[in-house]
């Protein structure tokens, strides 16, 4: 059985005063008599935050960061290490973000570098992947999703250290969405992929939806086979939108 997963992407927001949200939505699944019952969730704020998160958070929930570099300390000015994230309390990393890709080059091959490097010292990786507009609207979804999959994911992937989400481009803040059966066709596709390539671990490994997740679309998406949560970029900033797409989860 796979352990659903609510994950949440800060992106470039969030102030110190919005470490209430993550407080509220901690202290909402500190209440659960069972935690193991329950989805799992992850937070992954920017950086500045990573450090108060953590402590507030309390391992009620899971802290990751939204990138890392593929060493673990130099001269790379701006840049965050694996090894800086764990100091400061995260367990996981979001790598391979569509706007990672866009606004840093981010290539499969520099994914792959950063996820291997990542899963050596233990972080957990989020691999984002998905097509443009472009690409959806030609059909190409399969094949562009095919090759990210083939590319970005490290031979050591395992269901441990490996969770992928699927974010197609275009639904990323945008409000639109893939219909349930087109979800279910990339994600049976995805499935399929990894099992071929690792066996019984890409049988384990967890497969979320990204892109325009909001509390009213939430259990149609997770009704979707193969669906194991999602990674949520604007609905993730506060814990009146975030915590009923956990419950939608359960
Ligand atoms: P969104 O972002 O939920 O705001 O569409 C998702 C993501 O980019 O991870």
């Amino acid at each position: 059985m796979r352990r659903k997963l609510a994950a949440g992407n800060w992106k470039m927001n969030g102030l110190r005063a919005d470490l209430a949200e993550i407080e509220a939505i901690s202290a909402a699944m500190g209440l659960s008599p069972d935690p193991a019952a329950r989805a799992e969730v992850l937070l992954c704020p920017p950086s500045t935050l990573l450090m108060n998160a953590a402590d507030i958070a309390q391992g009620r929930i899971a802290i990751g960061g939204q990138n890392c570099h593929r060493l673990p300390f130099g001269p790379h000015t701006g840049d965050i290490s694996g090894p800086m994230l764990i100091d400061a309390g995260a367990s996981h990393v979001i790598l391979g973000h569509s706007e990672r890709r866009m606004d840093h080059r981010e290539t499969d091959a520099k994914v792959r570098e950063k996820a291997l490097y990542a899963h050596s010292i233990g972080l957990v990786t989020v691999i984002c992947l998905g097509e443009t507009a472009e690409d959806h609207d030609l059909g190409q979804t399969v094949r562009i999703v095919g090759r990210h999959l083939q590319h970005s994911l490290p031979e050591d992937a395992t269901a441990a250290n490996t969770v992928v989400a699927y974010e197609p481009i275009w639904a990323i803040g945008s409000g639109k969405t893939p219909t349930p059966a087109q979800i279910a066709e990339v994600h049976g596709f995805m499935r399929t992929q990894l099992i071929e390539r690792f066996g019984a671990e890409g049988e384990g490994m967890r497969l979320l939806y990204g892109g325009s997740v909001k509390p009213g679309n939430a259990a149609e998406i997770f009704a979707v086979p193969e669906v194991d949560g999602a990674l949520v970029g604007g609905a993730s900033l506060t814990a009146r939108d975030f915590l009923p797409i956990v419950e939608a989860l359960e």
